[in-house]
This record gives structure tokens, sequence and C-alpha cells, in this order.
């Protein structure tokens, strides 16, 4: 598969067009960014561990029937995934409550929730990915209501999935967002599942092992990032 130009660039990777319409090659920047890019920085090694880590989770999903635009990890920084068209709607879902959903609801961080909350972001940096409903979501064109309905299913079976996976690896599974892409008729599961979109916390210690690190400046990311990885081969 030959690489040829670069069709987009965005935070954290670089996708780029192929010999073939049907096929992109996505590579992982060791660029950081938070709070919609006000933060910026770099953490030596995230896109080699990023890559390695999302490329074995997507091959686990895909062989317990998720579909995914994955398709093989070509090298350190490079996968080779389907040509999708991403859907415009971040979907979000929470086991635990932290972060944004703590200050919006006014909830005690740490709380344990009775059932996973699904939560739908318009993906649009100029108004900080705002939260939608499957109403605004239909309404703006941004999915339809068949799209919508694969996406809750898919995502509420990849959270099940992941939270044994990494339960077995030590690892709490807190909140993760997911993307999805049209694809041939199509949706199916894309971007990337990594340290920088789950929030990961030791089963034993709570301590964090994700991009929380990188936002709060707690120190140690690369080590926790790759500690993630290390995890995930054992
Ligand atoms: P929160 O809404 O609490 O900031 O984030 C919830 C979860 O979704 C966290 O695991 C966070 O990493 C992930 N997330 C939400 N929006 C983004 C985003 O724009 N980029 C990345 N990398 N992760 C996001």
């Amino acid at each position: 598969m030959e690489k040829l130009e670069m069709l987009y660039e965005g935070k954290a990777k670089k996708v780029y067009k192929t010999d073939k319409d049907d096929r992109y090659i996505v590579e992982y920047k060791d660029d950081a960014t938070a709070f919609n890019g006000l933060k910026k920085g770099s953490v030596h090694d995230k896109g080699v561990v990023n890559n390695k880590v999302s490329s074995i989770i997507f091959a686990i999903l895909e062989e317990k029937g998720i579909p995914t635009h994955f398709i093989s990890y070509l090298n350190e920084r490079e996968q080779l995934v389907k040509a999708v068209e991403i859907v415009p709607v971040e979907v979000i879902i929470r086991n635990l409550a932290t972060g944004s959903i703590i200050k919006r609801l006014g909830i005690e961080d740490g709380l344990v929730f009775k059932e996973p909350v699904l939560e739908f972001c318009y993906k649009n940096d100029d108004f900080n990915d705002p939260i939608i409903n499957e109403y605004h979501a239909k309404a703006m064109n941004l999915a339809t209501e068949s799209e919508l309905a694969k996406i809750k299913e898919y995502t509420f079976k990849i959270n099940d999935m992941l939270i044994e996976f990494f339960k077995d690896k030590g690892l709490r599974l807190v909140d993760f967002k997911l993307e999805f892409g049209r694809y041939k008729g199509d949706i199916i599961l894309s971007d990337e599942i990594s340290p920088d979109t789950c929030r990961l916390w030791d089963i034993e210690t709570n301590e964090k092992m994700d991009k929380d690190r990188f936002r709060k400046d707690l120190g140690n990311v690369e080590e926790a990032y790759k500690e993630v990885l290390q995890r995930l081969n054992i």
C-alpha cells in the first residue's frame, strides 16, 4: 500500500490517502492537547504507545463482533484503516462520575453509576464539542435514527467488553470517548481507544493511568501510558 498525500491533521493523528480509495493510513503523533487545544505539549512516545494500545483493542473488538475501521498495524506509528467518513457525533460512556459531568451536574467525584451513562457531543472544536441529545443529532443531520441506534448498541457492548478486559489488567475503566464512521453503508467504530480517550484508574490504588496526568500536570505521563501498554501485553 502506497502512502499518498495527507488528507487531514488532527490534534493527535494525521490521516493519509493511499493508492486504494477505500484505505487510509493513520499516523499517531506525540503531540498532546487538552481543554480543546488551550493546553499544548508533547509526550515522548505517546504516538507509539497509543498506536499499539489502539491496535490491540480494535483487533479484540473486531474478533468479538464489533465492526471497526482497523485493518492492520503497519509500524510503530502507523495503522492501515478503512476510509470512513467520520460521524460528527462523539460518544462518551461513563461508569464512574468524574471530569466534566461532576461540574455539570454537581455529583460526587468517583460516584459509581447504577448503570453506564451515555452522552452524545457535537464534534465541533469552535464550540468545545457541546453535549447534545439524539433530537439535535437528527435535526442537525449529524446522524440518522438507525445510525444512532447502531452507535448506542455498539457503544454499550464495547463498554461491557472493555470493563472486563481492563479489569483483568488491574485497571478500572472509568469513562471513554468513541467515534464512529460511515463505510460502504455501514456504521463502524473508528478513531482510537487509548489512554488519550479513556480514563483508566489502577484498581488497587485508584492512581490515574491516562491523559488526566497531562491535563492536571500530575507528572509521569509517559510512564503511565507505557505501564498501560505493558499490562495489555501480559
Ligand atoms: P470529560 O467530558 O469528563 O472531559 O471526558 C469524558 C471522557 O471522554 C474522558 O475519558 C475523556 O478522555 C474523553 N473525551 C471527551 N472528549 C474528548 C476529546 O475531545 N478528546 C479526547 N482525547 N478524549 C475525549
